[in-house]
């Protein structure tokens, strides 16, 4: 079928040289014991072992579990799968920060493992498909494209943090979602599917609840698994008493675990020196020229740059619009100022910083891990990239800083995202015999998903957040379809969008509430102008049918 699709160019052949260097061969792996499981993880794991045993599709199981839980299990499944001849894929959010997965499950399988993502080389994931496709490996480990792996007997799926949205693929084509993807191709080769997180997306755990997913509770104090003490600092009263970044409870924190020995993690959700660059005098704001997008202060290499389209410029001592040069101020701070900020605090604290600036190399991240794992460095400042997954035992302080922003984005899942990175942030303090404690800066210490992140309530977050979900109509008591017209035709996109929306009032049967034509939130990019129009309704399947016909 493959040749088929080639010869109608849906699919383009390549021809790719295989590439024989292993993407961890400067890796190193200890060999790990496997740890003894209590009585529940034996029930659940025994469910799945025998679904796969018996080549039956049962409905996915979901393990609403804790971390701990999961590191021992999820490679116990496999290798029961593997002991039955049969195959698994495991799919993880992000193969770079799934490093010390990958070092179990080395240590572990003797079998061949192949790793898929999208930032290998083309002769990396050629190699990998070779090796699938013969049966050399048993196992494939990757993020969401490893769906598409070519696997025979496949027996087990398995989709960790289940959660994430980068399962999702909507800014490239195909789009499609790995964790629908996942299900069927389940249900095709009569495979068992198991979901996980700690942090269930909303969709799931009400259809976890609702009997289409069986629900494993895994853990008798799932979420409270560590003993963290957490404190929510008002921000807008802080900010009267000093200028400073920093809380003096945070700051204070930090000086005592410096002074213990032990770690500290610090997170914000924003990369740069300053996030933008104003005129005070005219209000003209610095942006990208080929996106509609505010351009991000560099203080190292002196630059501004768009995080968009990596559009690099000089930074400007004059207004362009005004040409005013006193009123020129950088706005917002990022990791970057972050990092220097507490070194002119505490110029003896030593700190790592882990975010898209200080990783672009290969294996970058695995470095500075390790660097801060053994201990060169008392503070980890980063991105969501430090909070996702990993464990560092003598982590026993993480300070957040200015999640809420996020809340205030226009989008139906802002509070299930921000509940999801305040909960694991939290999560990566005092995770082992320390003690741990947790600080949140907040400008909205009041707001409820800040709340009940920092008592890692979630299923009061759930409670909650379902019942805006069904006053609103959005998902799971809708489907949501978003259509999105680009041109490097400003008026002609918008133009078409409308066109297209008209059209497609036509002939849609009722049920369906179409939105109006906006622009995008990201109404520029790379010189492309995109404008968007939301479908809200129940079937979807019609929905595309109609769409096909229509365009
Ligand atoms: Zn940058
Ligand atoms: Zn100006
Ligand atoms: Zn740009």
């Amino acid at each position: 079928p493959i040749d088929s699709l080639v010869r109608k160019k849906v699919f383009i052949s390549k021809k790719v040289l295989a590439d024989e260097t292993d993407i961890l061969k400067n890796a190193e792996f200890f060999q790990t014991k496997p740890k003894k499981l209590n009585n529940d993880q034996k029930v659940s794991l025994d469910k799945i072992v025998e679904s796969v045993k018996k080549n039956i599709n049962l409905k996915p199981t979901y393990f609403w579990n804790n971390r701990k839980w999961q590191n021992r299990n999820l490679s116990k499944a496999i290798q029961k799968a593997l002991a039955l001849n049969k195959s698994a894929i495991m799919m993880v959010p992000e193969i770079a920060l799934t490093s010390q997965t990958i070092e179990r499950f080395r240590s572990r399988f003797k079998e061949k493992i192949a790793i898929i993502h999208h930032k290998r080389s083309s002769g990396e994931k050629t190699k990998e498909w070779e090796n699938i496709l013969s049966g050399k490996a048993k196992i494939v480990i990757g993020a969401r494209s490893s769906i598409f792996a070519p696997i025979k007997d496949l027996g087990l799926i398995i989709l960790d943090e289940e959660h994430d949205q980068s399962y999702k693929q909507t800014d490239e084509m195909p789009s499609y979602n790995a964790k629908h993807l996942a299900i069927m191709r389940a249900k095709f080769s009569n495979a068992t599917v198991v979901l996980g997180s700690a942090t269930p997306s909303i969709e799931s755990y009400y259809n976890a609840i609702n009997k289409k997913y069986t629900l494993n509770i895994l853990s008798k104090r799932i979420g409270k698994s560590n003993l963290a003490q957490v404190k929510i600092i008002n921000m807008k009263e802080e900010i009267k008493k000093s200028k400073s970044y920093f809380s003096n409870d945070l700051l204070e924190a930090i000086k005592q675990r410096h002074e213990k020995g032990e770690q500290t993690l610090i997170f914000l959700n924003r990369r740069g020196y300053n996030t933008s660059l104003h005129c005070l005098d005219c209000s003209y704001v610095f942006k990208c020229k080929h996106c509609d997008i505010t351009l991000t202060y560099h203080k190292k290499e002196n630059i501004l740059s768009c995080h968009s389209c990596g559009f690099k410029t000089h930074t400007a001592q004059n207004c362009p619009e005004c040409k005013s040069s006193e009123y020129i101020k950088y706005k917002g701070f990022g990791t970057e100022h972050i990092q220097s900020a507490l070194h002119a605090i505490f110029p003896n604290i030593k700190t790592i910083r882990i975010d898209r600036d200080t990783t672009t190399q290969k294996h970058s991240h695995e470095t500075l891990f390790k660097q801060f794992k053994s201990g060169k460095a008392d503070v980890l400042i980063g991105t969501q990239m430090i909070v996702k997954g990993l464990h560092f035992p003598s982590v026993t302080l993480v300070g957040i800083l200015n999640t809420d922003g996020a809340l205030n984005i226009p989008d139906f899942r802002s509070s299930e995202t921000v509940f999801q990175l305040v909960t694991q942030a939290c999560g990566r303090a005092g995770r082992s015999t320390l003690p741990g404690e947790v600080i949140i800066q907040s400008y909205m210490p009041e707001n409820d998903t800040i709340k009940l992140a920092s008592h890692q309530d979630y299923l009061s977050f759930y409670k909650t957040e379902i019942e805006n979900r069904k006053l609103f109509g959005y998902p799971p008591f809708t489907q949501m379809a978003k259509i999105v017209i680009a041109s490097q035709d400003e008026k002609k996109a918008g133009h078409y969008a409308n066109f297209f929306r008209d059209k497609l009032i036509k002939n849609l049967t009722s049920g369906y509430k179409i939105h109006p034509v906006l622009p995008s939130g990201r109404a520029k990019v790379k010189d492309v102008f995109r404008f968007q129009f939301l479908i809200r309704g129940k079937n979807m399947p019609l929905l595309s049918s109609i769409l096909d016909k229509v365009k």
